[in-house]
């Protein structure tokens, strides 16, 4: 089965295909040779990765899917959220929007966030979605150097550790993304 996944990660497709049997043929947006940009106008992880399921499935009528993820901080009204990737600008770095979201922190005593991921799937013609997110606390630092994007600041519920200093094998088992993949996997092996 061929499926077309909306995204430039080259990470998050080997991912992905390391999970899926043989038979499954994943393509992303470089193997397709896109070129143009994926819209993500919404204020709602769930509508940005139906719109970019869309907008792919729209230009090339295959079947398609596309990830949305964010880390929702509850002092902050939700953000970063939608906004996780560029929360400090066009320039962003991991780096700069950790920083920015412990500055917005500061004094505040609630701590809770949680990560989510929403997978959007087209499969002949009919829409699904995955969802899977993973509740924690925002540190007062930065701690530990495994992961990427808000892990050295994020400690899951139930551990003392953030996610950069609990590294990818623990992440995985209990991460928004691997939650969301799982029932994503679960369901396209059912087909
Ligand atoms: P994406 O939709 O998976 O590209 O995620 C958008 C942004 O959310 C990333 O650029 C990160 O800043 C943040 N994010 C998503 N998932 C994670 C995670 O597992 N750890 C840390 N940050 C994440």
């Amino acid at each position: 089965m061929e499926l077309l996944f909306a995204t430039g990660n080259a990470n998050k497709v080997i991912e992905i295909s390391k999970l899926l049997p043989k038979h499954f043929n994943i393509q992303s947006l470089k193997d397709l040779g896109f070129k143009g940009e994926l819209n993500e106008p919404f204020l709602t992880l769930e509508e940005n990765a139906k719109t970019k399921a869309e907008q792919l499935r729209e230009i090339y009528n295959k079947n398609v899917f596309a990830e949305d993820s964010g880390l929702f901080i509850e002092a902050l009204n939700g953000e970063p959220g939608v906004h996780s990737a560029r929360y400090s600008g066009n320039n962003a770095t991991d780096k700069l929007n950790i920083e920015k979201a412990l500055l917005e922190l500061q004094g505040k005593s609630n701590r809770k966030a949680y990560f989510k991921t929403v997978i959007h799937l087209i499969l002949d013609g009919a829409h699904h979605q995955f969802i899977g997110a993973c509740h924690g606390t925002i540190n007062k630092q930065a701690v530990g150097s495994e992961g990427f994007g808000y892990d050295p600041i994020f400690t899951p519920n139930d551990y003392d550790l953030t996610f950069a200093q609990l590294g990818l094998d623990i992440k995985n088992n209990i991460s928004h993304r691997s939650k969301a993949t799982k029932d994503f996997i679960d369901f396209l092996l059912a087909q």
